[in-house]
């Protein structure tokens, strides 16, 4: 008998869909259809460009060994990208993309009349192609409302994060901004709002994405001259949730897409969900009518959880874990361990290793070693280096521009901020601490130090800035 397109698609479709979520096979192997079959080359027809692209970085290699299965080592593949243009005019054009040389399914290119008779062709998917398709939420389940312990440093921000899920789009806290420091929860947060909508709302469109992979794939999309599928993509979501929003910063066209994006979802009723390790009044190199729209809706803080809230943090995993521990060395734990709950999940993590990898017992001497080496740990890797790094970074400029010979007000301030934390946090002499941050002599480290003591008692912004970079080098 001989193979026809349909055939081997058909049995690449039964093993492709025995190895994928359902949900994802739903959503990028449903809507494909298989054109032809010549020379051992398979051509399918998937709805736009984007979804090649998703393909290709996805599913690549099933593709690869489900055809290869099918038709031998010297398989090809071939994508036909079908879609109507984007100026309106209805007449559909088709695209063919060769799939790409990092597969070693070889690329061919066929021949395919762009006037196709057959009636799937002539029924080109609407505006966008993607339209049909089920999107994959990228949410973790574990990041439940459930798993998210309450307390004073997170009520705001989790109430309205409940609040939203409730009702995504029709309340005022759209978007709705998450800020706070490393390891305070805002990303847990953030699935935790997708996960509960999913649940009440199967049917709505939720997408998880952190704002650097965004940003990657839109730059992708420029590259590949498909930016309008990619902004389609977007404005066809329900809920948009994207985490670390400060990495726009400096990216005029990423933040220029996603102003376009954020209005047209926010016009329709649509959530939006952001997350950031900063307020908005301190996000620098955002564009102000983006950050005017950031404003729009509530902007939440996570802060510090206080003792009461880290030990219950504490004992809920590890109740969910499945282990005990005696209450004085979970709240010995807790006492030491403040500013990030990552960390103090780290160090139990830790603490429940070393006890049965060494079989021995969870004591408070065992929990006060670990506890010590995470506290020392993060301490060591301050080094002047790093600290010129953080503070340029938290002010947005090289290291270079920090160091520079330059009387501005604000590089002078930064310099003379590194110095101060390189007197703090290190044990670098006066000069040594001179010469590593732009060759300055020890009497200007201890002008320094004297300059951004005054200044944190006098000028509240400054203030802040000491304490940012503080938690910053603290974690
Ligand atoms: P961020 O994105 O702010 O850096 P994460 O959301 O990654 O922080 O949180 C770090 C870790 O701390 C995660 O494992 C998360 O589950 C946990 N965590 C943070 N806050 C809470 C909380 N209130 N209750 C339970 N776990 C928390
Ligand atoms: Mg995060």
């Amino acid at each position: 008998m001989s193979k026809t397109a349909q055939s081997v698609w058909n049995n690449c479709l039964e093993f492709i869909k025995d190895n994928i979520q359902p949900q994802a096979y739903k959503t990028w192997f449903e809507p494909i259809v298989a054109v032809k079959l010549t020379d051992n080359a398979l051509s399918i027809q998937v709805p736009s460009k984007f979804f090649y692209e998703w393909l290709e970085e996805h599913y690549v290699k099933i593709l690869k060994v489900s055809l290869t299965k099918e038709l031998g080592d010297t398989a090809k593949l071939v994508y036909i990208i079908k879609m109507e243009n984007t100026y309106g005019n209805k007449q559909p054009f088709t695209e063919k993309i060769p799939s790409s040389n990092r597969t070693a399914v070889k690329s061919q290119d066929v021949d395919i009349p762009l006037n196709n008779k057959s009636p799937e062709l002539k029924n080109p998917f609407v505006i966008p192609g993607i339209r049909n398709v089920k999107i994959e939420s990228q949410l973790n389940p574990n990041y439940s409302f459930e798993n998210f312990l309450e307390g004073d440093s997170n009520r705001l921000a989790r109430s309205a994060g409940l609040a939203v899920a409730a009702k995504p789009g029709g309340t005022s806290f759209n978007p709705l901004l998450i800020f706070g420091g490393v390891g305070l929860g805002k990303t847990h947060l953030a699935h935790a709002i997708g996960v509960d909508i999913k649940d009440k709302y199967p049917e709505k469109t939720v997408l998880y994405i952190s704002a650097e992979k965004f940003t990657q794939q839109y730059i992708e999309s420029v590259k590949k001259n498909n930016r309008n599928d990619f902004i389609h993509f977007y404005q066809i979501i329900d809920v948009l949730i994207i985490d670390d929003v400060q990495f726009f910063s400096g990216k005029s066209g990423t933040q220029d897409v996603f102003f376009h994006i954020f209005n047209h979802l926010h016009q329709n009723g649509k959530q939006v969900v952001l997350t950031s390790d900063k307020a908005p009044v301190d996000m620098q190199d955002i564009e102000q009518r983006l950050l005017s729209r950031f404003k729009w809706g509530l902007s939440a803080e996570l802060q510090h959880p206080d003792f009461e809230t880290r030990v219950s943090i504490l004992k809920n995993k590890l109740y969910r874990d499945g282990v005990e521990m005696p209450n004085d060395i979970i709240e010995y734990v807790a006492k030491n361990i403040k500013t990030n709950v990552r960390e103090l999940e780290g160090a139990i993590i830790s603490l429940i290793a070393q006890s049965s990898f060494n079989k021995k017992e969870i004591t408070l001497d065992l929990a006060k070693q670990i506890v010590e080496k995470f506290v020392k740990n993060t301490k060591r890797e301050v080094s002047i280096d790093y600290i010129q790094k953080v503070v340029s970074d938290y002010f947005q400029m090289d290291i270079d521009t920090l160091q520079s010979k330059t009387r501005k007000r604000h590089i002078v301030q930064a310099r003379q901020l590194a110095m101060f934390f390189a007197k703090k946090f290190t044990k670098a002499s006066l000069a040594s601490i001179g010469s590593q941050i732009g060759k300055r002599d020890h009497a200007t480290v201890l002008h320094a130090c004297k300059t951004v003591d005054n200044l944190s008692s006098t000028d509240k912004q400054f203030r802040k800035y000491v304490e940012d970079i503080t938690k910053k080098l603290s974690v």
